[in-house]
């Protein structure tokens, strides 16, 4: 486990940059467009003190990255973990701007976050660290501003706690018609229904797709998930209802396995009520690299940057990795993939059901709307579906990877704006 941490610690934003020029190369994007891409709009980082439950004062450290807003107000989930710092915020901030492009929804791209181990902290003591990180960013966010959303270890009781405070920060007539300002919210506080398990059932829309492309029967598959957080545990109970079959889980307390299958439903209330799948009964222990190494059909990620790297790609035993997580996959774990023949439905493209119901949420709360389950199913695969043709024919068509591919379709749509509009002044 510590050999997992010590890798998702690498600078992730040379990733980016990465992945950015060789889509950029392709297209021959305009390099003053390309200059102005590849860095951020604004970083702001807050320093601000909280009192703990025993009384003592501690200072946090907080980050908003705001990557660009050229097709929308920034949008973004906010991370509470130990190792966020500005260069993963500014990583995170750059992904969502290529996401809501790719998907097409008038949004740009922010990340947030505190650098905390949230485990440490009593719920008190982590709804008061909440409230003063959103004082400390005072007007940095806004419903057509900075739009924030949950992220790793952050919930909708996290955003519910974010809502009330900015609300309480405007003139009381203003309360109502505010609260956009914050989307992943619990649904009776103005959130979505489908908004919680969005991010997981756009993972399993874009693998039913490619499973159709390739002719391939889902029913009976076997996958393994690593994170069995939102994004995982939804994106594993989805699959379950499609027939496939989990043969291994990893998160943060440990892997286990069972060749004849872990009940998606089950280990999720287990991992509800004991914090991690460490012990579950029906399965057995097993380290890192045996759950890298699980041969099946599909592997999800769902936990952290950079764990398909030069050294652990070489072990993957599937057809199809399918990134629930974002940036889990760095720049020569994409060579070795591609090497092997392993297909791979990118991150900004396989995980962007959850910015498209945020979208989603944000229009029902502006129009004072709450719109059935299967209506926000249906628009989320609609959308989901038309960017997965989007960036396959552009594949095809740039005879490219599926990343580059999705970087592509991002940056060409960006690119017209900026024609469009020029730089000012
Ligand atoms: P979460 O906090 O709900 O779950 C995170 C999971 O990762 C947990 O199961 C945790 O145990 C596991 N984990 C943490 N450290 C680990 C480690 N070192 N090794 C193995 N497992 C580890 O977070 P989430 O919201 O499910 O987010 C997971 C990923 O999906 C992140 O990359 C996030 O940025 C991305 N994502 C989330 C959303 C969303 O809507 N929540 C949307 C798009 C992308």
């Amino acid at each position: 486990m510590t050999t997992l941490v010590k890798k998702q610690k690498r600078n992730v934003y040379d990733n980016v940059i990465r992945q950015f020029n060789k889509a950029a190369d392709i297209i021959g994007l305009d390099d003053s467009i390309s200059k102005i891409l590849r860095s951020t709009n604004n970083e702001i980082t807050v320093h601000f003190p909280v009192k703990m439950d025993d009384g003592r004062i501690e200072i946090f450290t907080g980050y908003r990255v705001q990557h660009n807003n050229t097709l929308g107000p920034y949008k973004g989930g906010l991370r509470f973990h130990p190792n966020v710092e500005l260069n993963e915020v500014r990583a995170l901030a750059t992904w969502m701007t290529w996401k809501s492009a790719i998907t097409d929804i008038p949004f740009g791209g922010s990340k947030g976050g505190i650098q905390i181990d949230p485990g440490k902290y009593s719920i008190t003591e982590l709804e008061r660290i909440t409230r003063r990180f959103t004082y400390a960013l005072g007007n940095n966010i806004g419903p057509d501003y900075d739009i924030p959303a949950p992220d790793v270890n952050t919930n909708g009781q996290i955003m519910a706690w974010l809502l009330d405070t900015y609300l309480s920060t405007i003139p009381p007539q203003e309360r109502q018609g505010n609260i956009h300002v914050v989307t992943g919210k619990p649904v009776e506080s103005g959130g979505s229904l489908g908004r919680d398990k969005a991010t997981g059932q756009g993972v399993v829309f874009c693998i039913q797709e490619w499973a159709k492309d390739n002719d391939f029967d889902l029913k009976g598959a076997t996958y393994i998930v690593q994170g069995f957080g939102k994004v995982g545990s939804w994106a594993a109970r989805l699959m379950k209802e499609l027939g496939a079959k989990l043969v291994a889980v990893e998160d943060v307390t440990g892997a286990i396995a069972n060749p004849d299958g872990i009940d998606a439903d089950d280990l999720a209330s287990y991992v509800k009520d004991l914090g991690g799948s460490a012990g579950y009964l029906h399965s057995e222990p097993i380290n890192h690299v045996e759950f890298m190494q699980t041969h099946c059909d599909i592997f999800i990620p769902a936990a952290l940057e950079n764990q398909i790297t030069a050294e652990t790609a070489p072990y993957l035993n599937v057809k199809l990795v399918a990134e629930g997580a974002n940036g889990p996959t760095d720049p020569d774990g994409d060579s070795i993939l591609a090497d092997r023949d392993i297909a791979l439905i990118p991150d900004i493209l396989c995980n962007s059901g959850g910015v498209i119901v945020s979208y989603f949420e944000w229009l029902q709360n502006k129009h004072s709307e709450y719109w059935e389950l299967d209506e926000v199913d249906c628009k989320l695969k609609k959308k989901i579906v038309k960017a997965y043709s989007h960036v396959r024919e552009v594949a095809e068509e740039y005879h490219t990877d599926w990343r580059t591919a999705a970087y592509i379709v991002a940056l060409m749509r960006l690119e017209i704006v900026y024609k469009e509009r020029g730089i000012f002044p």
